[in-house]
């Protein structure tokens, strides 16, 4: 037996099944037509970003970090309830326009940004944190041949990292953001060629669960920051702190401590340095405020023993849930939190594997699991398919094609 991640919090029952946002899971399969679904929760959304702002300092704004979910409804969702959007190509910025975000809140990051995408970004009046001199010379030309001031920020590679992150970005050598010695004679440099000076941009680690290490980071953020504010000699308009904060996927996993997070920072922030005084600040978050609120739903469309080894084969996979399956940024495979969503209210049965329609045996979606008896037709969750589900996995192997989404 293999223990299974925790559930997030906001789930409930109803008639024997799992509920998302009120309604059965077999429910929504049907509305939307069948499975494999994403489902988001509008409600849980919501409610992160609630409890945000409530352990946050006010000064601190939360920018959505696009790419963890850019399903069109979920950025339409978002809207009203963060500052600020970051994306990370002009894909994203598509999206967004579409559906009638602001540019002025946009901000633009990451490496390797082609010239369409920095000419796009530049007309819709979108900031770039850029990540190189070279690429700030190039919003500059184009910027030039456009007739449009760009709005630029940096992305700095400080020499720090965050401690006990699932994926780090900075310390050493990255391929992003410009290393941290480099930044005040770059800022110069862009500020004299007239672009319109946005700040910094200091992204460390992602998926951090000590409220330890996030605390240190920021604090070494704001300093840095400061201290870099000091040497390029303007004012700093804004600095966006970068993000990090993890959530629970694996068994024995906690839940990042956020009120000792917002305890800490509003003690930063009520004693900042003199360079950052009149600095807008912001975080940049994406599993944290999505990942809890989706749920991957896929059906047991065969039931078989090899060995010994009970499996239930559903119509999911790998295709749309690489995370879970263990093949994306983890290097020893453990249980996503799972269930079996029609049957949420029954008490574990049997050791069953779990894995998806694809012809490998990396389609995994849980391994020796102890859960109530499932068959042909049962509906299976995977929980924590709020971030990094539906696009971050690679949909088009093997031509079973997209997964259903929608938010409810
Ligand atoms: C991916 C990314 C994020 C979001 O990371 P999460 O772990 O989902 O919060 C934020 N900022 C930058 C620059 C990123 O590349």
């Amino acid at each position: 037996m293999k223990p299974v991640g925790p559930i997030p919090s906001g789930y409930e029952t109803l008639d024997g099944e799992l509920t998302i946002g009120g309604r059965t899971a077999s429910a929504l399969v049907e509305e939307a037509g069948g499975t494999p679904l994403f489902v988001y929760s509008g409600a849980l959304l919501s409610r992160r970003v609630a409890d945000l702002r409530a352990a946050l300092p006010g000064r601190i704004g939360i920018n959505y970090a696009v790419k963890a979910n850019p399903m069109p409804a979920v950025v339409t969702h978002m809207a009203p309830l963060v500052d600020g959007f970051d994306i990370a190509s002009s894909g994203e910025l598509a999206i967004l326009e579409k559906v009638g975000i602001d540019p002025a809140r946009i901000s633009f990051a990451g490496p390797g940004k082609r010239e369409d995408e920095l000419e796009a970004a530049i007309a819709a009046g979108v900031t770039l944190n850029c990540e190189s001199a070279g690429e700030a010379a190039r919003s500059l030309a184009i910027g030039e041949r456009i007739g449009k001031r760009p709005r630029i920020a940096i992305r700095v590679n400080p020499s720090f990292e965050l401690r006990g992150s699932g994926m780090k970005m900075g310390g050493g050598a990255k391929q992003f953001g410009v290393d941290a010695d480099k930044v005040p004679a770059l800022a110069r440099e862009v500020i004299g060629q007239g672009a319109e000076w946005r700040g910094l941009h200091i992204f460390t680690g992602s998926q951090a669960l000590s409220a330890e290490a996030i605390v240190e980071t920021q604090g070494n953020v704001l300093n840095l920051a400061a201290h870099l504010t000091d040497e390029i000699g303007h004012g700093l308009p804004k600095l966006n702190m970068g993000g990090g904060f993890g959530i629970p996927y694996f068994p024995g996993d906690e839940p990042l401590d956020l009120a000792e997070v917002g305890r800490a920072l509003g003690e930063r922030v009520a004693d900042l340095p003199k360079a950052l005084a009149g600095t807008e600040l912001c975080l940049e978050l994406g599993r944290y405020l999505a990942g809890e609120a989706g749920v991957y739903l896929c059906r047991v469309v065969d039931r078989k023993q090899s060995h010994g080894t009970t499996y239930l084969v559903t119509d999911g996979g790998l295709h749309h849930q690489l995370a879970a399956s263990g093949n994306f940024g983890t290097v020893v495979r453990r249980n996503y939190p799972s269930a079996i969503a029609t049957r949420y209210d029954e008490e574990p049965a049997e050791e069953v594997n779990i894995v998806g329609c694809l012809c490998t045996p990396l389609d995994r979606l849980a391994d020796q699991a102890m859960l109530p008896r499932a068959d042909v037709g049962d509906i299976v969750a995977v929980f924590c398919a709020g971030a990094y589900g539906a696009t971050a996995s690679p949909s088009a192997f093997l031509g079973h094609g997209l997964a259903r989404e929608i938010l409810v």
